[in-house]
């Protein structure tokens, strides 16, 4: 179908198509880029988002965990249980209380379309957190003697049971900033790891806090639970080196010190509290001692997973500025691209479809013969400028061909009337006489049936001559063709067909109005005079002979010269000024 609808559109429009069709594919494409470039800035976008809520639970986790020291060192308490404990147990609790509000408010719904499962979690975790307060809050109630292993066992426990409660919240947003930026992985997978580590070491110093409470020496399933946390704490060290050593960034200052606190001083104090409580009688230590001398060392993994954190948002915003500087340069890009295009577009279409259309058309205008617009002059560059100079060329050309061709036409005309008129008279001369006239001879007019061929040729010329000189004899002659021209009709034919010898070929509806005619010119030439310049004018006679033909019988012309030839010598013969009529018998050729 294209083909053939092609080839009826003008160029100009053929090439609207073109430019419109790769136009709306370009869009189509930087369309495809830019849509594919705001995904890639939109997802490093929410990676900040759910960084922001990452760091934030691993902090609240952080402070549940360390809630959990001050809860310890009350459970080691005896009634009543001192100010300051309560005091330090209030404020743990406070800390992990604006922590996790702090989550809350990044979870809520309002901020975070998809975080309704994080913020359940949430929420999940704080009730369980209230539940196990209160239970520790009844224990603490109760006299030292009187609080049962298993009882202070299941406090601890659930204090610890709620640190999973975070966990979908954590894996959540791990898979958001990752699903963002796949290269925050390493820093955030320690982060998470030195959490993981802050809270088993937690969990170590818990597993003291019965035995320290009780001043006893520690069970046999207490030995166990300190040697599988133990086991978990070396497991973690292990990760965590393994993190390191894959992003050196990491392996500075904090993990430093935290590889010389927590795991030379922290655990070797752990080892020796550990082999007193293993002794009958228990360890000399308090809870609230152990707190005092073990917590602190605790702190060098909080600031190593802070580092961790420090790190993995810089790569996250870092990350995210470099998607949105992408975007930005992708749309200038391509925005200057489409404005260079439709430029290329505007300015081909403006120098050389329109002029070549122009050309076109001019050069149509020219192979048609009409009238062309004006060319411009100058108004184009190089090869179209040659172009249109070139049409230019043509058109002159082409004028001058014209204008040659109407002179030709026009001297052809000249020659032709010349050749068949007779200069003197300007009527029909004997040649151009005996052509139309026989054309005539075969028209068919019903109302004039008859032909009627008069010779006239006048008296006595050669006397007008001598008598009033042969100037005079050329007025007589043209005398006699305008009283010819007078008399007969346009149509009939008029000719001078010798030196003083008309011939008239008249159509006519009957014989006698031939005659009539003829008589009528004949009384006109008796009375008027030819007028001379400087003397009188004279009158002059002529003789007349007519002889007829039927247009039905498609007359021959010489004959009909030959009969009123003829008879005009019998006039001649008869003392001449007459008509002589041929007889009705004597109308055959
Ligand atoms: P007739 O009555 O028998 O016809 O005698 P005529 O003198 O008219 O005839 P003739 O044939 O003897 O003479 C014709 C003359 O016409 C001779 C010639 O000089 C003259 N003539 C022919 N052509 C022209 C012309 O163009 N101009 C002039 N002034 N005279 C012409
Ligand atoms: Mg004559
Ligand atoms: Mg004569």
């Amino acid at each position: 179908m294209l083909r053939f609808a092609l080839p009826t559109m003008s160029v100009d429009r053929r090439f609207g198509i073109v430019a419109s069709t790769l136009g709306l594919l370009f869009v189509a494409l930087t369309s495809g880029l830019l849509v594919h470039q705001w995904g890639a800035y939109a997802r490093a976008d929410h990676a900040l988002s759910h960084f922001q809520v990452f760091r934030a639970t691993l902090l609240a986790m952080e402070k549940v965990s360390a809630e959990r020291g001050p809860t310890n060192s009350a459970l080691g308490e005896d009634v009543p249980i001192p100010a300051q404990r309560v005091a330090a147990l209030r404020a743990a609790r406070a800390e992990s209380d604006a922590r996790i509000a702090h989550l809350l408010g990044l979870l809520d719904s309002s901020h975070c379309d998809e975080c309704s499962m994080e913020w359940a979690a949430a929420q999940r975790a704080h009730a369980e957190l209230a539940t196990a307060r209160a239970n520790i809050d009844q224990v603490i109630r109760v006299p030292l003697a009187r609080r049962t292993d298993q009882v202070l066992e299941q406090a601890v426990v659930r204090m610890v049971e709620v640190i999973p409660q975070f966990a979908p919240i954590t894996n959540a947003s791990t898979k958001g900033v990752l699903d963002g930026d796949a290269n925050a992985l390493n820093c955030l997978m320690a982060a998470r790891l030195a959490a993981v580590l802050r809270e088993q070491a937690g969990l170590l110093g818990s597993r003291f806090t019965a035995a320290l409470a009780s001043r006893r020496k520690l069970t046999e399933a207490e030995q166990f639970a300190i040697e599988r946390t133990r086991g978990g704490i070396d497991q973690l060290g292990a990760l965590l080196r393994t993190r390191v050593m894959e992003d050196t960034a990491l392996a500075h200052g904090a993990f430093v010190r935290m590889k010389r606190q927590y795991f030379g001083d922290g655990l070797a104090y752990v080892n020796r509290v550990r082999a007193l409580a293993s002794l009958p009688g228990g360890a000399v230590a308090s809870t609230g001692e152990f707190a005092a001398q073990y917590v602190p060392l605790m702190r060098s993994i909080v600031e190593f997973r802070d580092e961790a954190l420090t790190l993995a948002e810089e790569e996250v915003r870092s990350h995210r500025h470099a998607m949105l500087a992408r975007l930005a340069g992708a749309a200038g890009i391509l925005s200057a691209l489409m404005c260079a295009l439709g430029l290329g577009v505007w300015l081909f279409r403006r120098q050389v479809i329109q002029p070549f259309a122009e050309a076109a058309l001019a050069i149509r205008a020219i192979a048609a013969g009409g009238p062309s617009a004006d060319l411009p002059s100058n108004a184009y560059r190089g090869e179209i400028q040659e172009l249109f100079d070139a049409v230019q060329v043509l058109k002159t050309n082409d004028l001058e061909r014209t204008r040659l061709e109407q002179e030709r036409q026009r001297l052809i005309a000249e020659l032709r009337t010349m050749a068949e008129t007779d200069s003197l008279t300007r009527l029909l001369n004997r040649r151009a006489f005996e052509s139309r006239a026989q054309a005539a001879c075969l028209y068919h007019d019903a109302r004039a049936p008859y032909l009627a061929l008069v010779m006239i040729d006048i008296d006595h010329f050669k006397r007008i001559n001598d008598t009033y000189g042969h100037a005079a004899g050329d007025r007589a002659l043209e005398h006699m063709a305008d009283l010819c021209r007078d008399t007969w009709r346009k149509d009939d034919i008029v000719a001078r067909i010798g030196g003083e010898e008309f011939a008239v070929l008249a159509g006519v509806r009957e014989r006698a109005q031939a005659l009539e005619l003829v008589q009528c010119l004949r009384i006109r030439l008796a009375q008027a005079s030819v007028p001379l310049e400087r003397a009188e004018g004279f009158t002059m006679s002529a003789s007349f002979g007519i002889a007829y033909a039927a247009r039905a019988d498609s007359p021959s012309i010489r004959s009909l010269l030959k009969r009123a030839d003829r008879l005009l010598y019998q006039a001649k013969l008869a003392g001449r000024d007459r008509i002589e009529v041929e007889a009705d018998d004597c109308s055959q050729p």
